[in-house]
């Protein structure tokens, strides 16, 4: 019995002629030879399944035969026994349900955004290419001029040879008609692909990574609910500022001179330059938080915090004279200027 459909496993239309089937199995046949497909045991299968095809499809006498029982038919014309049967109306079973798809497949995006983006929300467009119902054959695939009435159900769709089916015509898959020739606008898939542009809404506060649903802007499929566009979402790293969850974070080299005496800075953020005053005699390391100045909460309200760390940056160049100075100046200082090594080296030396 064959285990697929005779003229899907070469590629033809039912109502090609004998040239265009020997044309078709020479091409087959040339894909799957074993001598160009060595060791490869799923080519071997379809070598094998094209051979039974071509050897059913090019004798007039067999094609007629395979043509009234379709997948009931033998090689060599013997009854099919009763598990044959079984198993084909099982499968016929099924295709009917399988016939369509539920929905049309989702589709995968994604948007670059920054980070001023995820602080107001954005609407950016987005290039996708979808599968759209077919304009001129309305997804079948055919032309409407290109239909024949099937000969086997006499354009019933319904099945006339085996009663205990009951179910459609196996020839024209229970349409009524069958297709001289495909649809060239779709090549018969009844789908076709479509450059669209659309505009995607971004919330306030969206995640590096976060997937949005865009319902129903996926492949469309005939007769179904299109499927969802899903856009995954990817933030440029800001230049200065560091997400962390609904928090921001600044770090700000600063010299040694401002540690020491405290300097006023003019500091970047989203809301615009904030004005951030460092204490004199601060820590290297000091933080200050800004309470709010973050990025909004995803799905709640009120927004994050801006975390400014002061970090020392060491000069890494110095000149003969800014090392004098250096060293005078560290010799003019008090001796209780530096507590914390103070207290350092008088442990160390009371326990060596
Ligand atoms: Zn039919
Ligand atoms: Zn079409």
């Amino acid at each position: 019995m064959p285990r697929h459909d005779y003229y899907h496993i070469l590629g033809v239309e039912r109502s090609a002629d004998a040239e265009a089937i020997k044309r078709a199995w020479r091409t087959v046949a040339r894909q799957w030879h074993p001598d160009r497909n060595p060791d490869d045991p799923d080519a071997a299968r379809r070598f094998k399944d094209a051979q039974e095809a071509w050897r059913t499809l090019s004798d007039p006498e067999k094609r007629q035969r395979y043509d009234q029982l379709g997948m009931l038919y033998t090689e060599d014309g013997r009854p099919p026994r009763p598990d044959e049967v079984s198993e084909v109306v099982g499968s016929l079973l099924g295709n009917l349900f399988k016939r369509r798809p539920a929905r049309g497949r989702d589709l995968a995006a994604r948007v670059d955004i920054s980070l001023a983006d995820v602080m107001k929300g954005a609407t950016p467009s987005l290039s996708v290419t979808r599968k759209r119902v077919c304009n001129p054959c309305g997804g079948v695939g055919t032309l409407p001029e290109n239909r024949r009435r099937c000969a086997t159900c006499a354009g019933t769709g319904r099945s006339t040879r085996a009663r205990l089916l009951r179910s459609a015509c196996w020839h024209c898959n229970g349409r009524g008609w069958t297709a001289v020739q495909v649809c060239s606008a779709c090549a018969g898939e009844g789908l076709c692909a479509t450059p669209e542009t659309l505009r995607v809404q971004v919330p306030p506060g969206v995640a590096d990574g976060q997937k949005l649903r865009v319902g129903e802007r996926g492949d469309e499929a005939p007769g179904a609910t299109p499927g969802d566009l899903f856009v995954s979402v990817h933030i440029a790293p800001h230049p200065t500022l560091e997400r962390r969850g609904d928090d921001l974070v600044l770090r700000v080299p600063v010299r040694f001179r401002e540690l020491v005496l405290g300097a006023r800075f003019e500091l970047p953020s989203l809301d615009g330059p904030l004005a951030v005053a460092l204490p004199p005699r601060a820590a290297a390391g000091h933080t200050a938080s800004l309470t709010g100045r973050g990025l909004p909460r995803a799905q709640r309200s009120g927004r994050g915090d801006l975390h400014v760390s002061f970090e020392l940056e060491v000069p890494t160049r110095l000149t003969e004279a800014s090392e004098k100075a250096l060293d005078s100046w560290f010799d003019a200082l008090p001796p209780d200027a530096h507590p914390r090594r103070q207290r350092f080296d008088a442990a160390a030396k009371e326990r060596p």
